[in-house]
C-alpha cells in the first residue's frame, strides 16, 4: 500500500526565546508521520502561511515516498522560485519527508545517503568576550571539551547592541547597530595577533565577518589576516557581490567559507565550479531542506569543495539532525558549526543556559561529546517532537532589531 500524505501540520514554538518553525506530515499508515524544521526566525508567520494555506492543498493525497517528484512539484508550483519563505516552507516538508522515507526503511538518515564517512562530526563553537584575556579564556574551556576548531569575534560581529546613533553619526541619523569598519577590521587583526601569541598555532581558528564590510575593504582585511593561519573566513563578500570573490581568492590564500544567505543554486555554482572558494556553508532549510543540500555537497565534491554547513540557535534540533547525518555521509565534509546545544552534562553554565527547554520539546537532539557531535541511532531524523511542551513556549512577532545595521554615517549595511 502506497504512503500518502493525510496531513501537513506547523508547529510553532519558542522554547529559547527564538522563534522555531516545525512541519509535521501524517501518513495514512498508522502511526508513521515525519517532521522537518522551517524555520525562518523572522518571518514565521509568512512560512506557516505558505505551508498552510499553499503547499498542504498540493499534497494531500500525494504519495509521501516520491520526495524528489515533491520537492520539484512544490518548487515550482507558485512559477516564482528561491525565495527564502518558500524555500524555508518547501524545507518543512522535504525534511519530513526524509524522516518518513528514514522511518520506512527503518534506518537512520546517513544510511539512506551512503552511510557514514566518519564516526562522529567535529564541530566549532563560538568564543566571544570583551577582550583579549576572556576571549582567550573562553577558547580554553572549549578546548578542554575538545573543540578544535573555535570561531573568534570581538565585540559580536563588529558593532555595537542596537542603539541610538553615536555621536559620530550625522544630525537626525537613525537608531541601528552601528559599525565602524576601520576599527573592527584593526581590532580584528590585534585580536587575532594576541590569541596565536599567547595560544599558539595548535587551535583552529575562523572568523565570521558577516558581510559587514565592503568587498573592497575584506580584500585588504583576509591579507592583513593571513599570518594568523586561519581554518577560514566566513562570509567577506556580502551575497550580492558575490562576482568580488574572484578579485578576494587571487590576493589571499586564507581558506574562505561562503554561503549562510545563499537561496538559490546560481548563487552558488560558479563560486564552486571555479574554485572560488573552500567551504560551502548555506542553511540547509533556507535553500530547500535535504534534497538541495545533499546535490549541492556532491556537486561541491567534485570541485574539491568541503560542507560547513551553518548551525546557528535560530534553527530548530531537526536541521541539526538534518546537518550531522549529511555531515556523517559526506566525504568532502570539512566542519560543523554547532551552537551550544549540548544536553545538560556537558553544559558549562556561564557559556550557555542548560537548554532543558529546547530538549524536552524536541527529544533525541544528536549528542555532543569531547568535540564531536554523534547522531542517534533512530530512524530517519532521530529526532521527535513533545507537542504537549512545545504548546508551552509560543512564539512572538516582534520587529526585528539586529538587522538594522548602519555604518558611521548612519547609512545601512548588510547585517
Ligand atoms: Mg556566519
Amino acid at each position: 500500500m502506497a504512503t500518502i500524505i493525510t496531513d501537513v501540520k506547523v508547529i510553532l514554538t519558542a522554547p529559547e526565546g527564538i522563534n522555531l518553525v516545525v512541519v509535521k506530515i501524517v501518513t495514512n499508515q498508522d502511526g508513521l508521520y515525519g517532521l522537518g524544521c522551517a524555520t525562518f526566525a523572522y518571518r514565521h508567520l509568512a512560512v506557516k502561511c505558505v505551508i498552510e494555506e499553499y503547499l498542504k492543498p498540493l499534497l494531500i493525497g500525494r504519495c509521501a515516498e516520491n520526495i524528489e517528484e515533491l520537492w520539484q512539484l512544490m518548487h515550482q508550483n507558485g512559477y516564482w522560485r528561491n525565495g527564502p519563505i518558500e524555500n524555508n516552507a518547501i524545507s518543512g516538508i522535504d525534511m519530513a519527508l526524509w524522516d518518513i522515507k528514514g522511518k520506512m526503511a527503518n534506518m537512520p538518515l546517513y544510511q539512506l545517503l551512503g552511510g557514514k564517512c566518519r564516526e562522529a562530526v567535529p564541530v566549532y563553537r563560538h568564543a566571544e568576550g570583551k577582550d583579549l584575556d576572556e576571549i582567550c579564556e573562553n577558547i580554553q574551556r572549549f578546548h578542554e571539551m575538545g573543540i578544535r576548531h573555535i570561531r573568534c569575534q570581538c565585540g559580536g560581529y563588529g558593532g555595537s547592541g542596537y542603539g541610538k546613533a553615536p555621536g559620530t553619526a550625522p544630525r537626525g541619523a537613525e537608531d541601528g547597530v552601528y559599525l565602524d569598519s576601520r576599527k573592527y577590521m584593526r581590532d580584528t587583526v590585534k585580536l587575532f595577533e594576541g590569541i596565536r601569541s599567547k595560544l599558539g598555532f595548535e587551535i583552529e581558528l575562523i572568523h565570521d565577518i558577516h558581510e559587514r564590510i565592503s568587498p573592497r575593504e575584506a580584500i585588504g582585511f583576509v591579507k592583513e589576516l593571513e599570518p594568523y593561519k586561519l581554518f577560514f573566513v566566513e562570509d567577506a563578500i556580502p551575497l550580492e557581490q558575490g562576482t568580488w570573490y574572484r578579485k578576494l581568492r587571487e590576493q589571499t590564500t586564507t581558506p574562505l567559507a561562503q554561503g549562510e544567505l545563499f537561496n538559490n543554486p546560481a548563487e552558488w555554482k560558479y563560486l564552486i565550479t571555479e574554485q572560488l572558494i573552500d567551504f560551502i556553508r548555506v542553511h540547509l532549510s533556507q535553500i530547500g531542506g535535504i534534497t538541495p543540500a545533499r546535490k549541492l555537497q556532491i556537486l561541491a565534491e567534485q570541485f574539491g569543495v568541503k560542507t560547513a554547513w551553518h548551525g546557528p540557535g535560530d534553527m530548530s534540533p531537526l536541521a541539526h539532525a538534518a546537518n550531522i547525518h549529511i555531515d556523517l555521509a559526506a566525504p568532502n565534509f570539512g566542519v560543523q558549526e554547532w551552537s551550544g546545544i549540548e544536553p545538560p552534562n556537558f553544559v558549562i553554565q556561564d557559556l550557555k543556559g542548560p537548554h532543558g527547554a529546547l530538549l524536552e520539546v524536541f527529544p533525541g537532539l544528536p549528542e555532543f561529546s569531547d568535540g564531536y557531535v554523534y547522531a542517534n541511532d533512530r530512524p530517519g531524523l532521530g529526532v521527535d517532537l513533545n507537542e504537549k511542551e512545545a504548546a508551552k513556549y509560543p512564539c512572538e512577532n516582534t520587529v526585528t532589531t539586529w538587522t538594522q545595521t548602519r555604518n558611521v554615517d548612519g547609512s545601512l549595511q548588510t547585517p
